[in-house]
């Protein structure tokens, strides 16, 4: 199977060509029709397996699809990931493969001053990606809106949980749109992890690697 067949918009097919990917992992041919859907969807599936493709490539569509909703630059997609390693490999997987998309991206996570991060918040961002620490912080000083989220990734559900993450978490939920498309991800499937995922999910199709 190629991305072709997928139904991937030009820019982006561009950039997977430039990135040398040629076929789909197999978490991507599965994921990307359903979330190009609009479904929402439960992923169970480590890294290494090709999952931030997985959902950075058809949440680029989506939003490419629809951009003259955006002229304000509102922050459109959240994706939560637990550690600040993780964050950033994410925040280049958005960039790459939407260079030619006109869409951006950035990340914020602690440990390291906040100014350079509201300073770029403050112009402006299509997709951020978060650890929940500081994005908690940040929006409780007023620098993050998630008032116009379309689609909210949770990603590595159960390291989040291991971390005590759980209550931010359940601060984000308690802001987010309930009119919204969410994706979770998560390696193992312990029920803590299924009771999380259907306080979040509506009627979610499920993928296993
Ligand atoms: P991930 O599981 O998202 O951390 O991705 C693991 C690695 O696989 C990353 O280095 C990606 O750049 C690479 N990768 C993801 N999808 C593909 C693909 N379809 N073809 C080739 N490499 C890929």
């Amino acid at each position: 199977m190629q991305f072709q067949s997928l139904n991937i918009i030009e820019p982006i097919l561009k950039a997977l060509q430039e990135e040398g990917y040629t076929t789909p992992t197999p978490i991507q041919a599965q994921s990307i029709p359903i979330v190009l859907e609009g479904n929402d969807l439960l992923g169970c599936a480590q890294t290494g397996t090709g999952k931030t493709a997985a959902f950075a490539i058809p949440i680029l569509q989506r939003l490419a699809n629809n951009k003259t909703f955006n002229k304000k630059r509102k922050i459109r997609s959240l994706i939560v990931t637990p550690t600040r390693e993780l964050a950033i490999q994410i925040d280049e997987s958005f960039k790459a493969y939407g260079r030619h998309t006109g869409l951006t991206s950035m990340v914020i996570f602690g440990g390291v001053n906040q100014n350079p991060q509201v300073a770029k918040l403050n112009a402006g961002v299509d997709i951020l990606i978060a650890t929940p620490g500081r994005l908690l912080d940040l929006m409780n000083q007023g620098y993050v809106s998630l008032r116009e989220v379309e689609i909210f990734v949770l990603d590595e559900a159960d390291r989040m949980l291991d971390m005590g993450f759980i209550h931010d978490v359940k601060k984000l939920l308690a802001v987010l749109p309930k009119k919204r498309q969410s994706l979770f991800f998560s390696a193992t499937m312990p029920p803590e992890i299924i009771k999380l995922a259907n306080t979040i999910l509506d009627n979610p199709l499920e993928v296993s690697v």
